[in-house]
């Protein structure tokens, strides 16, 4: 059994289904065959034994009720009437107290023994089975025997017959089932072999090439394969941006590496005896350094991406006007208003998330003017959001490039925005931050005129 279960457990799944599916089909059916046979073998066992019962008792009966005065001779010519009670294939014997015979009605076999009395016996006559019952009969004066032989042959030929058309049903539906269980297990499994080899594409060659199975059922594989595909679809998408983000990480930090290391072999040469280049290559340096310190802090900020806390709210009057205040002391000549129609309720974001995203709008609206910077934020409440408006009168953005400046790293204007001080990823941990409190941003700009950050947020209650 245990053998047979280690066989059964390395096959492949689509030969234990066939197996498992033939099996059950067979035993059913041999059970139902067992219990069909059994039944018919009884019910047709006990009439045949009533056949025999009944012909003797008939005879018997009729003899007797003859008279006392019935002679042996007269049954001698009168058979017709004893042969009417009498089946075609029963043989009918009659002997006299010491065993001789008188008479027979069919003798279609030899006589039996008249060893047992008044029960029915089955006995080998001729090689055949058959059933034999012999009674003491009294007539008149007269003492014998009477004897049945019932013959099994056709009650064995009908059992032959039923067990060979059982054999031959038996293998017939062990064939067939085990055909159907091979194509079901073969139609089943197609959807789970091509996810094999799908996920075996993956582990040899990685995410570059797309992932797409065809998934038509609406089951449980072809639920399982929509979500596979779901599943691989944003695993292949974070794979990529995560390849570009580090591709794009290593570019941005090796340029203010190179301008240090520039810097410092200058110094080397010459910079130690002329104080004019080591004050400059010095600042420069410090000034790289303060880049890539702000570029490492931006970089953990947007791969912490931590899990959104509920129980999160911001007084969105008190962290703006924070940030306002803030703004003014670095920037002493940067305008700034901020101006509301109604009372604002709490936010649902963490007043840190609400800071730096109101920081980055406006440090950007500060560092991309070439006036004297003008900034107004307008609060109001909309439904059960709130309306943050940060507009300015900075260089604008051309229509072209406003859908990728929450991208990583992207700059409009790569070699002038570089040295305004951006490092390209401040909007895009805005959007990160908005997209994780269910809040959204729209932007309008207008070249040399300004532009107009709109974002909604969900009020806490
Ligand atoms: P950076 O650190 O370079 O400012 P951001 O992600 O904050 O990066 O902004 C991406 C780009 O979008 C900037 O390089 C700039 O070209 C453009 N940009 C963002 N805000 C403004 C604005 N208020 N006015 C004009 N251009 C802007």
């Amino acid at each position: 059994m245990k053998k047979l279960r280690d066989i059964l457990v390395n096959q492949s799944l689509q030969r234990k289904w066939m197996l498992t599916s033939s099996a059950v089909i067979f035993f059913s059916f041999t059970i139902i065959c067992i219990v069909v046979y059994i039944s018919l073998h009884t019910w047709l066992l006990n009439d045949e034994l009533s056949k025999i019962k009944r012909t003797s008792d008939d005879l018997v009966s009729f003899l007797e009720s003859q008279g006392p005065n019935l002679t042996i001779q007269q049954i001698q010519q009168n058979t017709g009437l004893l042969n009417s009670i009498v089946d075609r294939n029963q043989t009918v014997r009659m002997f006299n107290v010491d065993g001789v015979e008188i008479f027979s009605i069919n003798d279609t076999s030899q006589a039996a023994p008249l060893s047992v009395l008044h029960e029915i016996v089955e006995m080998t006559i001729d090689k055949k089975d058959a059933f034999v019952i012999n009674k003491p009969i009294r007539l008149g004066f007269f003492r014998g025997y009477i004897q049945v032989i019932h013959p099994l042959s056709g009650y064995q030929s009908l059992m032959h017959y039923l067990l060979t058309a059982m054999l031959i049903a038996g293998v017939g539906a062990l064939v067939l089932s085990a055909s159907i269980g091979y194509y079901l297990a073969n139609y089943l499994m197609k959807p789970l072999h091509s996810l094999r080899s799908s996920m075996k594409t993956v582990m040899d060659k990685g995410f570059n090439e797309p992932i797409q199975l065809t998934h038509t059922s609406h089951d449980e594989i072809g639920d399982l394969l929509k979500m596979y595909n779901a599943m691989m679809n944003e695993l292949q998408i974070s794979f990529i941006q995560q390849q570009q983000f580090v591709a794009d990480a290593s570019h941005e930090l090796r340029t203010p590496i190179q301008a240090i290391e520039g810097h410092l072999s200058l110094l080397k040469r010459w910079g130690k005896d002329d104080p004019e280049i080591l004050e400059e290559s010095i600042d420069t340096s410090l000034i790289e350094i303060a880049r890539m310190r702000k570029m490492i802090e931006e970089l953990l900020e947007l791969a912490r991406r931590e899990e959104k806390d509920d129980m999160s709210e911001a007084d969105a009057v008190a962290v703006i006007e924070d940030v306002i205040g803030e703004m003014e002391r670095l920037h002493p000549e940067a305008r700034i208003t901020l101006s509301k129609k109604e009372e604002i309720g709490l936010l649902f974001i963490t007043e840190n998330a609400l800071n730096q995203i109101v920081r980055n709008i406006i440090e950007n609206a500060i560092r991309y003017c070439e006036k004297i910077p003008e900034i107004q934020l307008s609060l109001s409440v909309i439904g059960n959001e709130v309306l943050l408006k940060i507009e300015d009168n900075g260089i604008g953005i051309a229509e072209e490039n406003i859908p990728f400046i929450f991208d990583r790293f992207y700059r409009v204007d790569e070699a002038r925005n570089r040295q305004r001080g951006g490092t390209g990823l401040g909007l895009s941990i805005t959007k990160m931050l908005l997209e994780k409190y269910n809040s959204t941003v729209e932007v309008k700009s207008e070249k040399n005129v300004g532009t107009v950050f709109s974002m909604k947020f969900p009020l806490k209650y």
